[in-house]
């Protein structure tokens, strides 16, 4: 991979981290099995949204979790300090696959200064008036900065291509731009992470009905997503082609089995903090000669 844009450091090997940050890697966890490679061709039907490893239930996986997150604090104020380099992270989901509560439970223990979620809902008539990579490009990490896109740039070829928002060969040249987009954030010393999390039509509908029978959960439930399941082989479909079309080895998507929120939070902040790792951001060196400086009364 070639040296970032004015950073002055060859970009990390974000493709695969995890042989940057240990010499052998460990056989379990194993999450880069759910890194896709570059034309692995079908990506969803080969990773069960059920699947958690070998653990069985939350308890077993909260100690680790717990020291995924120290890890991305850790490694997110030497990013901060360095202001060289930056990470943008790409949630992706079916409604309720767990966007939000990924956000929270991975990012919870970081300085919020380094940290910033965007959200994007449909264009409103200025962003509309745009060209489509306008408001996100406007919302990437600057370096020094952790960026989490909740909902992204990949809208423009999911819910688009599946409401038929634009023709057909309007959406199919957005994953050459898409790429070109990442390409030029990667070159400019931002690393792009994307995550699918993949949950199972059945766990949809679990997770609809607790929306709807908890009164605590029913601002959540829309109408609307009730309307959008209906078009769940559309979007399934349009995901498989994205996530094909766009993982590359400067900007990789990984497909998280979601159905379970701790297996999916692991995955996600394992995958995060080692990455962050192979990044090696670095404390700047402190000032010359301050061996002998005393602080006065
Ligand atoms: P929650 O999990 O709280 O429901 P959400 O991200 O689903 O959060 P909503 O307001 O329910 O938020 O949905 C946002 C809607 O905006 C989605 O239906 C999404 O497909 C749509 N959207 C996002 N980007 C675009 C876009 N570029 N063009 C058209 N629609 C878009
Ligand atoms: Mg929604």
């Amino acid at each position: 991979m070639g040296r970032a844009d004015n950073t002055g450091r060859d970009a990390p090997s974000t493709g695969a981290p995890e042989k940057t940050v240990v010499d052998q890697p460990p056989p379990e966890p194993d999450y880069p099995r759910y890194r896709v490679e570059p034309g692995s061709g079908t990506v969803l039907a080969g990773v069960d949204p059920g699947q958690t490893e070998h653990y069985r239930k939350k308890k077993e996986v909260l100690k680790e979790l717990e020291a995924q997150r120290r890890r991305i604090g850790d490694l997110q104020e030497r990013l901060y300090a360095e202001n060289e380099q930056g990470l943008l992270v790409v949630l992706q989901a079916m409604d309720t696959g767990g966007k939000d509560g990924t956000i929270k439970h991975v990012f919870g223990g970081i300085n919020p200064q380094g940290c910033r979620v965007s959200s994007f809902k449909a264009p409103n008539p200025e962003e509309a008036n745009h060209d489509f990579l306008w408001r996100y490009h406007k919302s990437a990490p600057a370096r020094g900065r952790i960026g989490i896109f909740n909902r992204s740039h990949y809208e423009d070829v999911l819910v688009v291509r599946v409401k038929g928002l634009v023709e057909e060969s309007v959406w199919r040249e957005r994953y050459g731009l898409i790429n070109e987009f990442e390409r030029n954030l990667s070159r400019s010393g931002i690393t792009v992470l994307k995550f699918f999390l993949h949950i199972s039509r059945d766990e949809q509908k679990r997770r609809l009905e607790s929306r709807l029978a908890d009164p605590d959960k029913r601002w959540k439930f829309s109408k609307n997503d009730i309307k959008e399941r209906a078009f769940w082989d559309d979007y399934q479909a349009a995901f498989e082609d994205a996530i094909n079309e766009c993982s590359t080895g400067h900007a990789p998507w990984y497909v998280v089995p979601a159905n379970k929120k701790w297996y999916r939070n692991l995955v996600v902040a394992r995958t995060i903090a080692d990455t962050l790792e192979a990044m090696d951001p670095r404390f700047p060196p402190a000032e010359q000669g301050l061996e002998n400086v005393t602080i006065p009364d």
